[in-house]
């Protein structure tokens, strides 16, 4: 699998990464959805959250984990943010490689108004 994700992991596309260990890359979205726009993805491929195996929890944990982390270092964890990941056509996903979108930075209003 070689998505424009995997690209970037491999450092053969430019992105503005803001966290890296290990198991995952975080970088911004390159066209923003809210004032805080990032992108949190795995190192191991997945394609969809349909494809996310019994034993690879952790796979998601740790994205979880890192937004949250990201939020209480930039300091909007207190005020507040979404994290949303889409899953296939009618989800709205257009790279098949999981990945967290952690929105935040204004009031963003809720699903289905
Ligand atoms: P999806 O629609 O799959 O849930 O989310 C994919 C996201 O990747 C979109 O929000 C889109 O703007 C973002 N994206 C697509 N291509 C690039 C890219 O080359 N660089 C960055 N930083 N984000 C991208």
């Amino acid at each position: 699998m070689s998505t424009i994700f995997h690209r970037i992991i491999k450092r053969e596309l430019p992105a503005d990464i803001v966290y890296e260990d290990e198991h995952l890359i975080a970088f911004r979205d390159i066209a923003p959805q809210a004032p805080v726009h990032v992108l949190f993805v795995p190192k191991v491929d997945v394609a969809t959250l349909n494809d996310l195996q019994a034993g690879q929890a952790e796979v998601v944990g740790r994205l979880a984990l890192a937004a949250a982390a990201y939020a209480k270092k930039e300091g909007f964890a207190e005020d507040g943010y979404r994290i949303v990941m889409n899953c296939n056509d009618d989800g709205g996903q257009t790279v098949f490689q999981i990945h967290l979108h952690l929105l935040a930075g204004a009031p963003l209003g809720r699903f289905g108004t």
